[in-house]
């Protein structure tokens, strides 16, 4: 088999091994059958390790969608009636959320903070204090938009420390950033499998508290599809996904996380800060400018400045860079002209001085000055 090897510097899907591209290609199967449940069985189990999330407290839920239908399933799901949510927002991510609230009509709160800084928490407190109805408490671990990791420990110490549950979208952090979901007062978390675990998209999933999900019985059902507790109870009823689930990305997603115990959540860690490290050198090597300070920066989405020069295009940059194998990626922050550049997927540092090199060339390429 030979397949071109593209390094994705987008944020997500992230380029994979050949091996969990080839671990697709099974004999045809339909996933009615036990041994299919047996598998995602497992595989919920290995999400729970991943987070360090104990068996007996929390519990793992497969949904066939892209990253969003977490965001959806969750919010809808989980808030009680006559009960509010508090949206701690950031970035393009957190108002996603308040975007599904708006679409439920649900009680919420948009807690809106400069895209630019990390949220503050004397003004969550405040939210919490002055809401009593707040049931549940929401926010991004790393606003993917921008860069910058959020302090969810200390947000979930305030939800609970105000009897509400806290919701963290870890999209973009889970299987990179490690994350214990106890230490880190996370009741709800969530990824799907293209990201952090370096499978394919059409797999995401929902790792929470059980008790809470049960409890979530009781709550208005405001979706038919994207429901936590009936894909959960069918789930503990046969050992399968409610509707066809995305076999064949099932099997790369268990291939995945063979790679991901195998190469370990240190050391992968530290391979994908070396990547970040690698990206932030070459940056400053051409005298290309970012827009957040490194110290809150998640070290896995670089968001840089448009270099002030009229030659710049970056779509004329992207394609040329693109042709050689590196996809960049469109900047989410609306006030600024950024484009980014992500440490996800399995590449190394030395993918980075490659990619810089094609860079540098382009530059030259369409007459861009740079140092
Ligand atoms: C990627 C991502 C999502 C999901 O996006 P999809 O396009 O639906 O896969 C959700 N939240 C965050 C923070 C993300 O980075």
């Amino acid at each position: 088999m030979n397949i071109r090897r593209n390094v994705l510097l987008n944020p997500g899907p992230a380029t994979t091994t050949d091996t969990v591209k080839m671990a697709q290609i099974v004999p045809d199967i339909c996933p009615r059958e036990k041994e299919f449940a047996s598998l995602m069985k497992d595989l919920r189990k290995d999400l729970l390790k991943i987070v360090h999330a104990p068996e007996t407290e929390y519990t793992s839920v497969l949904f066939c969608g892209s990253g969003t239908i977490n965001i959806d399933v969750c919010i809808n799901s989980l808030l009680p009636n006559n009960k509010k949510i508090l949206v701690v927002n950031n970035g393009a991510y957190n108002s996603r959320a308040i975007e599904v609230c708006e679409m439920y009509h649900l009680p919420h709160i948009n807690l809106q903070f400069s895209v630019f800084e990390q949220p503050k928490l004397d003004v969550i407190e405040e939210a919490l204090e002055a809401n009593p109805d707040i049931a549940v408490v929401y926010c991004c671990h790393h606003e993917t938009g921008t860069g910058i990791l959020n302090p969810i420990r200390e947000i979930g110490a305030l939800a609970h420390k105000y009897n509400a549950i806290f919701i963290s979208d870890t999209t973009s952090t889970l299987g990179m950033i490690p994350l214990d979901v106890v230490e880190d007062n996370v009741d709800f978390c969530m990824a799907s499998a293209q990201k952090g675990l370096m499978a394919m998209s059409g797999l995401s999933f929902i790792i929470g508290k059980t008790d809470i999900i049960k409890a979530s019985k009781n709550y208005p059902t405001r979706s038919y599809y994207c429901n936590l507790y009936l894909q959960y109870e069918y789930f503990e009823k046969t050992g399968e996904m409610h509707f066809t689930p995305p076999v064949q990305t099932i099997y790369a997603t268990i291939q995945a996380l063979k790679e991901y115990f195998e190469e370990g959540e240190t050391a992968k860690f530290k391979r994908h800060n070396d990547v970040y490290k690698a990206i932030h050198d070459g940056l400053e090597e051409i005298g290309f400018k970012t827009v957040i300070p490194r110290e809150i920066e998640s070290g896995l989405v670089v968001s840089v400045m448009y270099p002030e020069d009229q030659n710049w295009d970056f779509n004329k940059i992207h394609d040329y860079c693109q042709e050689r194998g590196f996809t960049i990626y469109p900047g989410k922050i609306s006030a600024t002209n950024t484009f980014r550049l992500c440490s996800l997927g399995k590449i190394f540092p030395e993918d980075i001085k490659a990619f810089f090199n094609v860079f540098k060339e382009a530059l030259d390429t369409f007459g861009i000055n740079h140092k």
